[in-house]
């Protein structure tokens, strides 16, 4: 904060709608509402939130993830409602806390919606933490009587807990800040029908805080009239959980596919050193042999995929890749050996 003053941006606290380049502040304690006027205004205000069922948090005992923090103790029960990678996060956490959790999903089996490859492989890993799953539900009621909470699906059964945890998903409506719908279709920079209005971040398209941060930076270049490009955001490496941690970055490759090759953890020595034996890295490439994507489950998932994020934007192939040796007996050497093995096979 204190540098951005320092760079002479004023800072004010309160609820916004724009009307064009005009913008209303609500203020708090009910000051008087502000009127600002810009010649451009760049909404960032995030994404709105959808739950299973159409229900909702009451922030004591029916909970979403930005609550945990009310919690006094860890619950000994907790029915987690809806997948997602939310739902997937919630569920490895409470388990990890010691909570016994009931998962209560939609479909068959839950889904990340990151990467097919990656649900079967979580899935077994919340069956080993004791995570009881319910497919196919669907919720009629559940209500919270401040010693439990109750649920009844729609087919009547029910379920009890100390606590519900509701895995929502994101989309954005920025009808919401008072934008028309007729103006949202935004452009390259993000720049919505009315001119010098836009919209980055989760308020244009839900995805992640790194491809937030780089539609802001060449939305703001843009406005002041210092665009270099539009941002790029193909080879941004997305993630979730923290331990096994994934990663997914560019292009995933459809299972099978001869343009991708996986790899165990247990391929590198620092594997074994670290006791980490459980995950892969799978990487993808075109028919050029340029690196496309790549997709992990290990711990510091991220970190591994980074210099495959820049071997992208670089447009480098597995020949290059394989030619790389990185230190030993460390995880990211899998990626080279992962680009030798696939250059012989
Ligand atoms: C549970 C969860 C876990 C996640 N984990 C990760 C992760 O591990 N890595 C990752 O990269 N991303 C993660 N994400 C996604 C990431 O949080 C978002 O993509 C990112 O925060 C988007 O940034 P943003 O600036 O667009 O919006 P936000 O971070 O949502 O910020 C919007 C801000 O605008 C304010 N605001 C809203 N309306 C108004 C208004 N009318 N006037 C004034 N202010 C307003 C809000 O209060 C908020 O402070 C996660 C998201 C969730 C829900």
């Amino acid at each position: 904060m204190a540098e951005l003053e320092a760079l002479g941006v004023s800072i004010m606290n309160g609820y916004a709608r724009v009307f064009g380049t005009m913008v209303r502040v609500e203020l708090p304690d009910g000051a008087p509402e502000a009127l600002l006027e810009a010649d451009a205004v760049i909404i960032a205000a995030g994404a709105q939130d959808l739950y299973p069922d159409g229900l909702a948090p009451d922030g004591e005992q029916i909970l979403n993830d930005a609550h945990l923090g009310v919690l006094t103790r860890i619950p000994a029960t907790t029915l987690v409602i809806g997948d997602g990678s939310i739902g997937f996060e919630l569920c490895h956490i409470m388990s990890l806390l010691g909570s016994e959790v009931t998962w209560l999903v939609p479909e068959d089996a839950p889904r990340s919606f990151v990467a097919p490859p990656v649900d079967g492989y979580l899935t077994r890993l919340m069956e080993r933490q004791g995570v009881r799953m319910i497919p196919r539900t669907s919720v009629r009621r559940l209500n919270a009587d401040g010693e439990a909470v109750h649920l009844v699906t729609a087919e009547g059964a029910r379920y009890g807990a100390d606590v519900a945890l509701l895995a929502r998903a994101r989309h954005s409506d920025p009808t919401v800040f008072g934008l028309k719908s007729e103006d949202l279709a935004a452009d390259i920079y993000g720049q919505t029908k009315l001119r010098g209005v836009y919209l980055v971040g989760d308020a244009l398209n839900p995805r992640t805080t790194s491809v937030a941060m780089a539609q802001g930076r060449a939305a703001a270049l843009h406005a002041v009239g210092r665009s270099s490009g539009p941002a790029e955001t193909s080879d941004i490496v997305v993630s979730f959980m923290k331990n096994p941690q994934v990663a997914r970055l560019g292009h995933i490759a459809t299972e099978g596919s001869r343009n991708s090759i996986t790899v165990s953890l247990t391929e590198s020595l620092a594997a074994y050193v670290e006791n980490t034996l459980d995950g892969f890295l799978n990487l993808a490439w075109d028919q050029t042999g340029r690196v496309i994507g790549a997709l992990a489950v290990a711990p510091q998932a991220a970190a591994l995929l980074a210099p495959l994020a820049l071997a992208m934007r670089m447009r480098l192939r597995l020949e290059d890749l394989a030619d790389g040796y990185g230190p030993h007996p460390v995880l990211s050497e899998l990626v080279a050996q992962a680009a030798r093995k696939a250059l012989v096979e």
